[in-house]
């Protein structure tokens, strides 16, 4: 029997594991400077002006939410195919979440349903949106942003899954996920699934100055003892509490470890390109599994591989007894209970709701090997064989 395959994971090698320990033999395990440097160089790789490291992604989304605000209104706009944080994150700051159904093709927010939602109210009541680059498929920012700026709102980009996403604008232009062009602000996770794992872990993206110095005191309970903003100065130990900030640091030894993996970061995405490629050449001949949409436009980032298929349940099941661990991604968020005790209900998002009943993610990760993939493949196959 083949060692078991998850859907996704981690991969750490002996250079990753030599920065961590270099880390630790140094001064500084947190607020030192490996920190600023993962955030300059994770700038650089996404094309924004300016990075935050943080804990982990909701923390990211938590004092993305709080720096943009909730100053037009509470609501705010996301999708319910997403990981609950993309929406909780509203509610920790005292607002309120309207789902939006997806676009059955790409399975990210349509981008019609929230003008429409926002046109009936003139946009009254409406702060934001978060839209979610879902399994790596590059929300088209542009023309959201088209729809923002008719009411005044921010746009908040999840793009947990995208890092090395792009699609192109109107002006031909590859426009890359977190590069901060069109949203205001967007967020990424470094938990051992994503792209770049640092073990917990989360980044804000901005082009926004005064977005990027907000976030920054949040991050330190609201503390400076930058000068230029003190209200007076006791001395060489005084410091400020300005707002009523958080500690969602994220440790230098983490950093050391993220720095590591951005390094490897572009040949990574490619490796996860290619075994994409080969799940569509290999499964496009079966009848009962729908493959991810792609265009020449976007560049799929491929943090999951979802298909759409029929008896999915008992595909997942039988793909178990081989040692395969699929996932689904993901239960829409407004059919949990909490959610549900809002007013949500089964049935508000049908569009949703039918693809939460087919999606399946295959394993994809860097380290997949071909021979593992060819396995997966053939498992697959071997289950349809006696279904037609
Ligand atoms: C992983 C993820 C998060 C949360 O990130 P954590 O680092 O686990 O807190 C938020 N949104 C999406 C879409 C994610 O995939």
């Amino acid at each position: 029997m083949m060692k078991p395959i998850p859907y996704g994971r981690q991969e750490i090698t002996e250079e990753d594991i030599h920065s961590v320990v270099e880390v630790l033999r140094s001064d500084f395990l947190t607020q030192g400077p490996t920190i600023e440097k993962f955030e300059q160089e994770f700038a650089a790789y996404i094309g924004s002006r300016f990075a935050v490291a943080v804990a982990n992604g909701t923390a990211a989304l938590h004092l993305s939410v709080l720096s943009l605000g909730l100053n037009r209104g509470k609501k705010v706009i996301t999708s319910p195919i997403t990981f609950a944080a993309s929406a909780n994150c509203v509610l920790y700051a005292g607002g309120e979440v309207v789902f939006a159904d997806i676009d059955p093709k790409t399975y990210t927010i349509d981008l019609n349903i929230v003008d429409d939602i926002l046109k009936k109210s003139n946009g009254k009541d409406y702060s934001g949106i978060i839209p979610i680059d879902l399994a790596g498929y590059p929300v088209h920012t542009e023309e959201l942003r088209t729809i923002a700026d008719k009411y005044g709102l921010w746009i908040l980009e999840d793009a947990c899954h995208a890092p090395g996403g792009a699609f192109l604008d109107s002006q031909n232009v590859w426009q890359q996920c977190g590069n901060g062009v069109y949203a205001d602000a967007a967020i990424f996770s470094f938990h051992p699934v994503k792209h770049i794992a640092t073990g917990e872990g989360g980044m804000i993206t901005t082009n926004n100055e005064e977005i990027y110095r907000k976030i920054k005191l949040l991050r330190t309970h609201g503390i400076t003892r930058d000068t230029s903003m003190l209200d007076k100065n006791d001395g060489g130990w005084y410091y400020e509490m300005l707002q009523l900030g958080y500690n969602y640091r994220l440790t230098d030894i983490q950093a050391a470890l993220g720095l590591s993996q951005l390094k490897r970061a572009s040949k990574n995405l490619q490796r996860r390109i290619e075994l994409a490629h080969t799940y569509f050449r290999a499964l496009s001949n079966i009848d009962h599994i729908q493959l991810p949409y792609t265009h020449n436009n976007i560049r799929h980032a491929y943090h999951l591989f979802i298909i759409q298929t029929d008896y999915r349940k008992q595909l997942y099941d039988f793909l178990r007894t081989k040692n395969i661990f699929c996932q689904v991604h993901y239960i829409p968020v407004h059919t949990f209970p909490y959610y549900r005790q809002l007013g949500w209900k089964m049935g508000d998002f049908p569009k949703a709701e039918a693809y939460y009943e087919k999606c399946l993610s295959l394993p994809l990760f860097q380290t997949l090997t071909n021979e593992q993939q060819e396995y997966v493949i053939a498992s697959i196959n071997e289950f349809y064989a006696k279904k037609s």
